[in-house]
């Protein structure tokens, strides 16, 4: 996990310059997406790849579009991606070879829609996005995610690629069916945005922790565990050991953090905290654990944090696309 961020990290500071380079280019007006109600839109998401995935949402924001739409096609990036491996189409399968992916959404009116260890899609957010809009559930799993998915006209494809065929049979040599958490490589999509009229949306996806038992589902596509909004409040993001995010209701917890008038940054930060606190009470040894928030209130302010360092989250505003470290517990 860490040499491949430390890799991307580079290739996505490049092209983190190249966007600024080229906004700072642009007229002055054209920069000024504020809309009647004074709202700028900004969009948060995880990781390096928030970088290209906030590029393809921002092109939505730009446009007054809606925050749904923007996230949706955000997270598609790296879900369509197949060299990236802990999300969507080409994502590292499960102990049993595998590749069950989990996703949800949410929109500023409390919609929300989730699938949880679906196979054979290469895009979990719009089938959860079809949950949301074209079901009477919120949530579908397996076998019926999946029956459901094909009944909305999305194909069936393979999702196991060469490279994470070959790491997982290596994978099979050393870690005798056993997953062991911070050895394996996961990551996640989490996508937060604000649009023009001043809307929250939310979007959450992943292929989950890598060699997981089958039907192991994490906090990506629990509602107020890998993602929560609030269109009064803000909206709150997670990544890492889903188990943990989990165990405190995560998002939700920073979203009420700042109902209570905690900003972004102080609200991800009381949460790293309970689930520091919890860890410590239960014997378990916090450096096996990582865990990273990011939250964005209604007045676009954003924070972020998370257990020990190397989490990063890109951030899109009208002052272009940028990769920022967020702060850390273990230091
Ligand atoms: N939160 C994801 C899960 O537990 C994985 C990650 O973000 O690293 O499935």
């Amino acid at each position: 996990m860490t040499n491949r961020r430390n890799f991307l990290k580079t290739a996505a500071f490049a092209s983190a310059a190249v966007a600024l380079h080229s906004f700072k280019g642009k007229p002055e007006e054209e920069n000024d997406f504020s809309s009647k109600k004074g709202m700028k839109p900004i969009v948060l998401s995880t990781w390096n790849f928030g970088i290209q995935a906030n590029a393809a949402a921002w092109e939505v924001l730009k446009n007054n579009g809606r925050a749904l739409d923007a996230v949706e096609a955000g997270v598609k990036i790296p879900e369509g991606d197949p060299t990236e491996r802990s999300v969507g189409y080409g994502g590292r399968p499960d102990r049993d070879g595998r590749v069950t992916l989990d996703a949800c959404i949410m929109d500023e009116n409390a919609n929300i829609g989730s699938v949880g260890c679906l196979e054979f899609i290469k895009h979990p957010i719009a089938v959860a996005r079809a949950v949301m809009e074209k079901s009477p559930h919120v949530m579908l799993v397996g076998d019926g995610a999946l029956q459901f998915a094909l009944s909305q006209g999305f194909v069936k494809e393979n999702l196991l690629l060469e490279e994470s065929e070959k790491e997982w049979k290596e994978w099979l040599k050393t870690s005798q069916y056993k997953p062991i958490a911070n050895i394996e490589n996961h990551d996640t999509i989490g996508m937060i945005a604000l649009d023009a009229d001043g809307n929250l949306s939310g979007a959450c996806t992943t292929s989950g922790m890598a060699f997981k038992m089958h039907g192991r589902l994490g906090d990506s596509p629990i509602i107020g565990a890998g993602l929560y909004v609030d269109n009064e409040i803000g909206a709150a993001t997670a990544t890492g050991h889903g188990e943990e995010v989990i165990r405190i209701s995560g998002c939700h917890l920073v979203v009420e953090l700042m109902r209570q008038g905690k900003s972004p940054q102080k609200a991800c930060e009381e949460a790293v905290a309970r689930i520091v606190n919890l860890t410590r009470k239960r014997n378990k040894n916090l450096k096996d654990i990582q865990v990273g928030f990011i939250a964005l209130n209604k007045k676009g302010e954003y924070g972020s944090y998370c257990i020990q360092g190397g989490f990063n989250y890109a951030v899109n505003d009208a002052s272009g696309n940028r990769l920022i470290d967020a702060d850390y517990f273990l230091k």
